[in-house]
């Protein structure tokens, strides 16, 4: 927290000093500092789960699989990290007689900016950061003020076991943010809204900086009739609610053929039941909405269409019941705009081909989730549709895959991270071309004369 009391200017000065001494290129400093990070979130495991209760009554097991679950990412780092950061050969076929070799080096950026969103507001800002520190970068943090207890923990875990010319937290709101985006860094890493992620976007390009934008947006759900509605019911149900629908991959609307739709829907009804009682108000698995700003622009929502599970709120405890709402119009402001929250709109179709068109007249979505056991419904989804990634007969769990580059496209985002992506997107590759002394041909060398018939025929 003491860190947020330097000036910006003061922490970006000193972590330039130290990125220049070389000290985070060697490759066993940075598994030392994986692992410092991956104890650290241990020792402060009670704190990071209070904190997270706290700021939107996040249960226990929700926060160990979605936040803390980060440690998988730092396991994966520490074991792949030896083959990512070595040269790769690269073929150099032309000049092969005068080469001694083509070889692609990976090597860090330099200082970077990662900037939090609120819903996710640890994992989503260490996640990042074992990318930054795999790569061999110094960063500094900024999570979301709408979450402060988490946004402290954070920046306490980092302040007590790293030194702050390597990595800081800076906590703050917009105006911090913009302070910092006023500065130079060698990567911006933007999770949040798409219109903030204009505004960041835009404060890069005065510098030049390159940015990951994780973004969000309405990711649609397309059920077909060749499904286990049990399994879908569940799987849907566990995605939306989880976190209280505040996911940025959270299913935000579903597109069911007509001929399975009341079986979804009581299935649905079953399974929020299972979930979360007969008063969902009462379980101690469901998370509450972050602040009354959002629980506003939620209630706005229940004014759309019919609300036929759930609909209740309780504006002291910043709650709202798991709801699904049926008989929505396109044009109302729950298909307009993202969500974000516990409210599920239904949508019903008679042929597919509706549904992929309602899909492809918005925007890129953030997620993708089909359930249908049809190959060939998969493949043309897959086909004619475009969005940050797909999910078939799921939801939620691509995010999981450390193997699966995670990342929007168009207005959902721009670039992506997980595993070895999170190397890649804060690495530079370099193409280095090592020639021999050994011989110099003249044959590009002025005088042209004679040289040029000779290259033609060589040539075709
Ligand atoms: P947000 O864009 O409001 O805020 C994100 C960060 O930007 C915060 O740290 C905030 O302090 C900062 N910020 C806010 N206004 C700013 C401004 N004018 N100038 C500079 N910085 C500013 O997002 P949020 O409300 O925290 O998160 C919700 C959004 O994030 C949703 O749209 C969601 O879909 C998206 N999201 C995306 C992902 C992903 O992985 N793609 C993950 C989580 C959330």
């Amino acid at each position: 927290m003491m860190i947020a009391q330097l000036a910006v200017g003061d922490i970006i000065r000193q972590q330039r000093d130290f990125f220049k001494t070389g000290k985070t290129k060697d490759v066993a400093f940075r598994i030392e500092q994986l692992k410092t990070l991956k104890k650290a979130v241990g020792e402060h495991l009670a704190a990071i789960i209070e904190a997270l209760r706290s700021d939107f009554n996040k249960p226990e097991f929700e926060t160990f699989i979605t936040e803390v679950g980060v440690i998988q990412e730092i396991d994966y780092a520490i074991k792949h990290i030896n083959a990512w950061t070595k040269p790769k050969k690269a073929a150099s076929r032309l000049l092969e007689q005068f080469t001694t070799g083509a070889q692609i080096y990976p090597e860090p950026l330099g200082v970077v900016l990662i900037i939090g969103p609120w819903n996710y507001p640890f994992g989503l800002v260490v996640s990042p950061l074992v990318g930054a520190i795999a790569a061999g970068n110094c960063a500094i943090l900024k999570p979301s003020e709408i979450a402060p207890h988490t946004s402290h923990v954070l920046a306490d875990i980092i302040q007590k076991h790293f030194d702050p010319a390597y990595i800081a937290v800076v906590e703050g709101g917009v105006e911090t943010s913009q302070k910092l985006l006023a500065e130079k860094f060698d990567h911006i890493f933007f999770t949040g809204g798409t219109a903030i992620g204009k505004i960041v976007m835009e404060a890069a390009a005065k510098h030049l900086t390159p940015v990951t934008l994780e973004l969000g947006g309405k990711s649609p759900c397309i059920v077909d009739s060749d499904i286990n509605v049990e399994h879908t019911a569940r799987r849907i149900t566990w995605g939306k609610f989880i976190n209280a629908g505040q996911t940025c991959i959270a299913p935000d609307y579903l597109l069911v053929d007509k001929t399975i739709k009341q079986d979804l829907l009581d299935n649905i009804q079953k399974c929020i039941r299972e979930f979360y009682g007969d008063n969902p108000v009462s379980s101690p698995d469901y998370a509450r909405i972050i602040n009354h700003k959002h629980l506003d622009r939620l209630r706005e929502f229940l004014k759309d269409g019919e609300i036929i599970i759930g609909g209740e709120t309780n504006p002291d405890d910043c709650y709202i019941a798991p709801t699904v709402i049926d008989n929505v119009s396109l044009e109302e402001s729950v298909m307009q705009n993202e969500i974000f929250g516990p409210i599920l709109p239904v949508i019903s179709y008679t042929d597919v081909t509706e549904a992929i068109a309602i899909i492809n007249e918005r925007p890129k979505p953030l997620a993708l989730y089909l359930f249908s056991r049809n190959k060939n419904l998969q493949k043309r989804v897959l086909q004619e549709t475009s969005s940050g990634g797909v999910c078939i007969n799921d939801t939620v769990m691509h995010f999981t895959v450390p193997s699966l580059p995670f990342g929007g496209v168009g207005d959902s985002g721009i670039g992506n991270y997980h595993g070895k992506a999170s190397f890649d997107t804060f690495s530079h590759y370099k193409s280095v071309l090592n020639t021999s002394l050994r011989s110099d041909p003249k044959w590009r060398y002025a005088p042209y004369k004679g040289k040029l018939q000779m290259l033609k025929r060589s040539s075709t």
